[in-house]
């Protein structure tokens, strides 16, 4: 059955969207486990461009309706803390990763899920309060410049020049997860627009 009916109907437009995710013939292999916050959000990133607008900001918005909604309110509300993040151990060379590029000033390694052939994340090597892009001052235009440079030498390493992508998740309503601002290169394949 085609997922088209299922959207079909404003009525069904307004009950939970996560019924609603579980009711799609493009789900039907969904695990009957509670499946990961991740799995929803990536869920939401690809679902088809078919979808209305208003609900894949839905699903966004109730993938974090669960047990991970209280983590990823709680990684939101102590962005401001200083705390360190996943990416600070990687940065430190704690946890391991895939390093594409890495200067004085900022790191692009792998994306642990990528979304792309290649899914390359650019981040600053010094947070300096730069949680996410809405915290972006006058003191971060030299850091915010270098990152959009390295993104292109990732590009450029990469072998995806004339067709990559860069985004910035920011906030929860777009699906920001790590509180460290990253650049997401991804590219590789045909990209689609508008994006999810
Ligand atoms: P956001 O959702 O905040 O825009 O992007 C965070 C990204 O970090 C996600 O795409 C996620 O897959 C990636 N990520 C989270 N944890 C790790 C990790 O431990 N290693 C790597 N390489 N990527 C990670």
């Amino acid at each position: 059955m085609a997922s088209v009916p299922i959207f079909a109907s404003r009525s069904l437009a307004t009950t939970n969207p996560l019924n609603l995710l579980r009711n799609s013939a493009t789900l039907r292999s969904l695990p009957t486990a509670q499946p990961s916050f991740l799995f929803y959000k990536n869920l939401f990133r690809r679902a088809p461009t078919v979808l209305p607008l208003n609900l894949r900001r839905s699903l966004c918005h109730a993938s974090a309706t669960n047990d991970e909604e209280a983590s990823a309110k709680a990684a939101a509300a102590s962005a401001d803390s200083g705390g360190p993040t996943i990416f600070d151990k990687i940065i430190a060379k704690e946890i391991p990763s895939s390093i594409v590029y890495e200067d004085e000033k900022v790191l692009a390694f792998r994306d642990i899920n990528p979304q792309a052939p290649v899914h390359v994340l650019v981040i600053p090597k010094f947070r300096n309060g730069l949680t996410q892009l809405s915290k972006a001052e006058p003191k971060h235009t030299e850091i915010l410049g270098h990152l959009l440079h390295a993104a292109k030498v990732v590009a450029e390493k990469e072998g995806i020049m004339d067709r990559f992508r860069v985004v910035i998740n920011n906030g929860p309503g777009a699906c920001q997860s790590v509180y460290h601002l990253h650049l997401h290169v991804l590219g590789g394949r045909q990209m689609k627009w508008p994006p999810g």
